[in-house]
């Protein structure tokens, strides 16, 4: 990554200082790419732990105060926020400044942001795909975006000067820059990202109304065993589920209200097939389960072949 040509920013704004913001404030800090950091989120007690870490030099309430004069702006809070943000920042923009966001859906973000912006401003909508399940400003760190993909969706009309430089930002963070239409992002993400959360969050709460169910049978020795089990033996893929329904609530209320029509589509495709293994698995169809099972973990190897089956993560867990 030496060879890329590392881009510098007298003053850049990240509005939003949780895992996506804060490990990008690091990560600039640690490469040197900005003269100053400003900082901006919801509540005093993370502007005071930013400040704190050490990984912003200075704190504001307000969104327009902290983009006064930045050269860049990241906009880093969960993405059903960001137009009542850009409507904000409007009278404060530079001209010339460049605006990027990290959203996990990027046509609503654009739906949102582009008609708030002035036409001096360049808007390059991006999107890291790594993460954790941490959220929050403690759990930042510049390592995140290493050998994982970046997508940018910049429109037609969108400076190309401005897409360089973003696409300089990630890849000196390490990671693989990708240029892609924003709808197909968003039918891209709904299937190797939207629907795996939504089917955690569905077995999780699966899950536990079965321990519901036993709370109320009429023999509590009975009952603490089997709640006991659920927890016992959550070693096997219930674990993984778990851990992805630990992700954060608004994040993730907000990326499927904004990418509805490409999550439902999906959601169908997937029923239909979850349907087809119910019929397997009733008719005791065991060549189909084998072969349906075979061709899948080629998946799994193909996806460790392109480097993408972990990462560093002092928190021990990937996106
Ligand atoms: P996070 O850890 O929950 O942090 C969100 C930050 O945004 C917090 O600093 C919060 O402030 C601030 N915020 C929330 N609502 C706000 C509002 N209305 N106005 C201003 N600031 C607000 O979230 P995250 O995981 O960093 O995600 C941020 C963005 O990155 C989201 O758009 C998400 O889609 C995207 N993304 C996330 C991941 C992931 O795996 N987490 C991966 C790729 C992209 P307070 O702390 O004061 O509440």
């Amino acid at each position: 990554m030496d060879s890329v040509k590392k881009p510098f920013f007298n003053k850049v704004a990240v509005l939003g200082l949780g895992l996506i913001g804060s490990s990008l404030c690091l990560l600039m800090k640690q490469k040197g790419l900005a003269g100053t950091i400003a900082g901006n989120a919801r509540s005093q007690a993370t502007l005071d732990t930013a400040l704190e870490i050490g990984f912003i030099d200075s704190a504001h309430s307000s969104p327009t105060d902290a983009v006064e004069d930045a050269d860049l702006i990241v906009l880093a809070a969960p993405v059903g926020a960001n137009k009542k943000i850009a409507e904000a920042i409007y009278p404060s923009l530079k001209a010339g400044a460049i605006i990027t966001d990290v959203g996990s859906v990027k046509a609503a973000v654009i739906r949102d942001v582009t008609p708030c912006l002035p036409k001096e401003v360049h808007f390059v909508p991006g999107h890291p795909v790594a993460g954790t399940e941490h959220s929050g400003p403690k759990s930042g760190f510049p390592e995140l975006f290493a050998n994982r993909y970046c997508i940018l969706t910049p429109l037609e009309e969108t400076d190309p000067e401005s897409v360089a430089v973003v696409r300089a930002l990630w890849e000196t963070a390490g990671s693989k820059v990708e240029i892609m239409d924003a709808a197909h992002h968003d039918r891209v993400l709904a299937i190797t990202s939207h629907l795996p959360h939504l089917i955690a969050y569905t077995i999780v709460g699966t899950a536990s109304d079965l321990e519901g169910q036993l709370r109320n049978t009429k023999s509590p020795d009975i009952f603490k065993e089997k709640t006991e089990e659920v927890i016992k033996f959550s070693a096997g893929g219930f674990r993984d589920f778990t851990r992805i329904a630990a992700s954060d609530p608004v994040m993730w209320r907000d990326i499927f209200l904004n990418n509805k029509d490409a999550v439902l589509e999906l959601l169908g495709r997937f029923i239909e097939d979850l349907t087809a293994m119910q019929r397997a698995i009733r008719w005791e169809e065991g060549e189909t389960l084998e072969s349906t099972f075979r061709r899948r973990r080629e998946i799994r190897r193909d996806i460790i072949e392109m480097g993408q089956a972990g990462s560093f993560n002092p928190n021990e867990a990937e996106e």
